[in-house]
């Protein structure tokens, strides 16, 4: 039986029975992977086929609904969950499962099948219907203590790129502190993290982006000394310990190398693929007694640093980093556990048609409710979720949320109801994006034409290339398109003869200084004229007062929003507003 030959010879008896599984399944990878933390460290213990082989390379990065006790699964192009929209072509069949493995009531192992090839089309609850029952029963053969000693030393290394793994660098680092101490050497550490990783890996597909962190892998090894350990630390975390380092001028030199190494590009599926690296050092230090975990995560301090100052270079670990840093990484973490739990809300602001005095429609503006520090607005966490990708299905689940809302007005107050969405760079550039918009609206039912996508004039003239294609998709679709911020960007207006907009938002700057700057009461009669000219529909942003009000309605200005109409509320209280207006409309 399983068990037994498990029992027998755990290292090749895992690789059997996944063989197996795999087999039996049609599958090109089972694996079982050993998940270490709550913050998405993992390990694959066993795998079959055997040889992490580029072809065969799966890199299964997002374990975000396994890591809180759920299943995932790709199939027929939608991908379960928050990470939703990531699938591929409908007509694929099943693409991957993830299935959570608990030991004493904690997800500590996920085995995870794919299929590659298109010939999948067994049905997902078939598929379930096996791989359930098998999960349970490696659960049961991994409540021994002898499989998991056995299994500790299988997963100290990366079976993807073949490195060492964490647990190892934490031993090594110990041994060269200890070390350091006694012969007065220097000892560092240099975290690495690939920039813009998770676009990169959307854009070249899964299986591209292994060969990727293979490449990257190999290109560091090749640059250090044999004695240096190389290790994978995260998905495309990398982390050199470098030790009798003569002096910081060469750790400095090294960390220069690696950003020359890597001008050179990537070749993978048929294109070169630019890499860039931020990269944190962490120096030893006797005085301070830092511990190898200390060390560890100083270094990834320094990184994310580097990181969040526009990436491709290094910084040093220096205390003060710590606060700030430490209060990202623990809003970042938050909002991954955010996203799965489902803690956002998505407030409305509505809009007052300044012809009739009713309320048209409204903006949906995205509010986190934080269980220790109260309810924070977008400003405060939508650059990390811009700068980690998860901006994408924190943006589709927001996309969902007003599909449901929009529809509820179109059929409770007007069948031309229309509610705004805020469109993120990162969203904007994500390849799915259009695809998830037609599905969500299909499913809701819901005419694309209540449905409104603001975008900021940088977002429009970024990459000039795709954008074109971009926005006459989303206009086939039959969605509207407005510029939002209008006025604070490259205030050239040439462009908008190119760009299939339905509508202008007046950026609130102006707005606020139209009693007091005449300029700025110029400049809007201005943006009226140019969009009644040009068919343009033209909102004013945060209007304050009745005079600003008054004004804009007597020049013919469409819609107003700002906190005189009335300020972001939750989607019940909308109700109640638009009421109100009715009344005195
Ligand atoms: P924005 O798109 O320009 O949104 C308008 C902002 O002005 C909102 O801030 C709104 O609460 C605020 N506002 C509205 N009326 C008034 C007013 O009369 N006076 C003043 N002083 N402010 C007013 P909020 O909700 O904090 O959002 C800030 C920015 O965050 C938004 O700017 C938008 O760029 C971004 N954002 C908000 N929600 C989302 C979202 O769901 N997705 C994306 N991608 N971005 C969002
Ligand atoms: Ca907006
Ligand atoms: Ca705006």
């Amino acid at each position: 039986t399983f068990a037994d030959q498990v029992n027998n010879n755990p290292e090749s008896g895992f690789d059997v029975a996944l063989s197996r599984l795999g087999n039996f399944l049609g599958a090109e990878r089972v694996s079982l992977t050993r998940i270490e933390a709550f913050d998405g460290q993992y390990s694959i213990v066993a795998m079959w086929p055997n040889a992490a082989e580029p072809e065969d390379g799966l890199n299964p990065w997002n374990y975000s609904e396994v890591l809180v006790g759920q299943t995932m699964f790709c199939t027929d192009g939608m991908t379960s969950g928050a990470v939703k929209g990531q699938g591929i072509d409908p007509e694929f069949g099943t693409q991957w499962i993830r299935i959570p493995i608990f030991q004493s009531g904690k997800v500590s192992f996920c085995l995870g099948v794919d299929w590659v090839k298109e010939s999948n089309k067994r049905d997902l609850s078939f598929l379930l219907q096996i791989l359930e029952p098998a999960a349970r029963l490696i659960q049961s053969v991994l409540q021994s203590r002898q499989i998991n000693g056995i299994l500790h030393t299988m997963s100290r290394s990366d079976r993807l790129t073949g490195l060492a793994n964490r647990s190892v660098v934490l031993d090594h680092l110990e041994k060269a502190t200890a070390r350091a101490r006694r012969n007065s050497t220097i000892v560092a550490l240099i975290h690495m993290n690939i920039d813009r990783f998770k676009t990169i890996n959307d854009a070249l597909g899964y299986l591209n982006g292994d060969y990727l962190l293979k490449a990257v892998a190999k290109r560091i090894v090749d640059m250090f000394r044999e004695t240096d350990l190389v290790a994978r630390v995260g998905n495309d975390d990398f982390v050199v310990l470098v030790e009798d380092i003569d002096s910081f001028e060469s750790l400095q030199h090294s960390s220069h190398r690696i950003i020359s190494e890597f001008e050179a590009p990537i070749f993978i599926g048929g294109q070169n693929v630019h890499v860039q690296l931020s990269q944190g050092v962490v120096v030893y230090k006797q005085e301070l007694r830092d511990t190898a975990e200390d060390l560890l995560r100083n270094a990834e301090i320094a990184m994310k640093t580097a990181k969040s100052v526009g990436g491709n270079q290094v910084r040093y670990f220096a205390p003060d980093m710590n606060t700030s840093t430490k209060r990202r990484l623990s809003l970042e973490h938050d909002l991954h556990r955010a996203l799965n739990r489902e803690e956002f809300q998505v407030h409305y602001q509505p809009q007052l048609c300044l012809a009739s005095g009713v309320v048209r429609g409204a903006e949906s503006l995205i509010r986190w409710p934080h269980p220790e520090l109260g309810m924070l607005p977008p400003s405060e966490f939508l650059w990390i979720a811009e700068e980690t990708g998860m901006i994408v299905p924190l943006s589709e689940w927001i996309l969902d949320q007003v599909c449901n809302a929009t529809m509820h007005w179109h059929r409770t107050v007007s069948e031309d109801f229309q509610v705004a969405i805020n469109v993120s760079p990162r969203w904007f550039d994500f390849p799915g994006f259009p695809d998830v918009v037609e599905k969500v609206i299909g499913r809701v039912d819901l005419p694309p034409s209540c449905l409104e996508f603001e975008i900021t004039e940088d977002v429009v003239l970024s990459n000039t290339d795709t954008t074109g294609p971009l926005l006459a998709h989303l206009t086939d679709l039959g969605v509207k398109l407005t510029l939002d911020d209008f006025g604070t960007g490259y205030s050239s207006l040439s462009y908008l003869r190119n760009i299939p907009v339905n509508a202008l938002k007046i950026d609130r700057s102006f707005v606020s200084g139209l009693e007091t700057r005449q300029t700025d009461a110029a400049i809007i009669l201005a943006l009226i004229t140019l969009c009644n000219e040009l068919d343009m529909e033209i909102v004013a942003e945060g209007v304050e007062t009745v005079e600003q009000l008054r004004f804009l309605q007597k020049h013919g200005c469409h819609l107003a929003q700002g906190y005189h109409v009335g300020k972001p509320q939750p989607r019940e209280m909308l109700d109640t507003t638009i009421r109100s207006f009715l009344k005195t409309a």
